[in-house]
């Protein structure tokens, strides 16, 4: 039987007037992995920044666990078991990928305490068995600046898993990644969410197809479908809206939803 770990309900966030957010309903059961979707400043990154409690919404609320996130603050809402990724990977490059790791073991999260903490075995093990999970066991003694911009985001996906999280909130993991990497990252969410929960925001759909999994599309800080990516894509609303202004048959424009992650734009970032 599912349960459900995340329940939203009237998320409303307005930047000076301008609704960048509004969310009626949305519902996580445990240990799903779901893509979110949309064209670029469709809300998506400000859905993420609501859970993580870097923005505050202006109405609603967000129930994980029986509290309510909206009230937490962000390291609260750490404490409470929701980890999150930024599109920027943000690793000590001057450090190894052990030690960036260590720095992330959950019992310590504070890296001046963690320079004077000392690793026990088992802490050795998860740390290792988490570098084998992300494909970094054969990186460890590696400086992290040298890693590829794929292993950085593995090393951080890494890190946040060490804090062992109930909900995992990625942004874009496979942006300026190369196809074999993008390839890789979509088997790792997928082996991840054996054990998490997993909220992931993308646009290459390519990738969003290897998911294979439950699709909601934002437009316009709404919800405008859910749905596996089968029904999603021949939706006629998420065609027309999704690709925007754009001149074609329908049959082109599913096509090109399909094919090309461009149609959809990928020019937003994090701060
Ligand atoms: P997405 O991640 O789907 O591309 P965002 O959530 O980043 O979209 O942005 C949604 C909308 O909110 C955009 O129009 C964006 O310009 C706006 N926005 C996001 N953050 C802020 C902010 N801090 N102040 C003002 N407007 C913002
Ligand atoms: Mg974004």
């Amino acid at each position: 039987m599912t349960k459900r770990i995340l329940h939203v309900e009237d998320l409303m966030v307005s930047f000076d007037g301008f609704k960048a957010l509004d969310i009626a309903f949305f519902e996580l059961e445990e240990k799903e992995l779901r893509v979110v979707i949309g064209p670029n400043g469709a809300g998506k990154t400000t859905f993420m920044d609501v859970l993580c409690g870097k923005t505050k919404p202006h109405t609603g609320s967000a129930m994980m666990e029986g509290k309510d996130l909206v009230s937490l603050n962000e390291q609260e809402i750490v404490e409470l078991g929701v980890g999150r990724k930024f599109q920027t990977p943000s690793v000590f490059g001057s450090l190894s990928v052990f030690d960036n790791l260590m720095l992330a073991f959950k019992t310590d999260r504070k890296v001046w305490r963690s320079l004077f903490y000392r690793l026990t075995p088992q802490a050795k093990t998860r740390i290792e068995e988490v570098a084998e999970t992300v494909g970094l066991k054969d990186a460890l003694s590696m400086q992290a600046a040298f890693l590829s911009h794929g292993q950085k985001q593995w090393l951080e996906i890494g890190m946040l898993i060490l804090q062992d999280p109930k909900l995992l909130l990625i942004d874009e993991p496979a942006a300026g990644m190369t196809d074999e990497e993008t390839a890789k990252t979509g088997r790792l969410l997928l082996d991840l969410a054996d054990r998490h929960s997993i909220i992931v925001i993308e646009h290459d759909m390519e990738f969003v197809k290897q998911l294979a999994r439950k699709v909601t599309v934002l437009c316009e800080g709404k919800i405008l479908t859910e749905g596996p990516i089968e029904k999603v894509q021949d939706d006629p609303q998420v065609i027309e809206r999704y690709l925007g202004r754009s001149h074609g048959t329908r049959a082109e424009k599913a096509e090109r939803l399909a094919t090309a992650p461009a149609a959809v734009g990928s020019a937003g970032g994090n701060p």
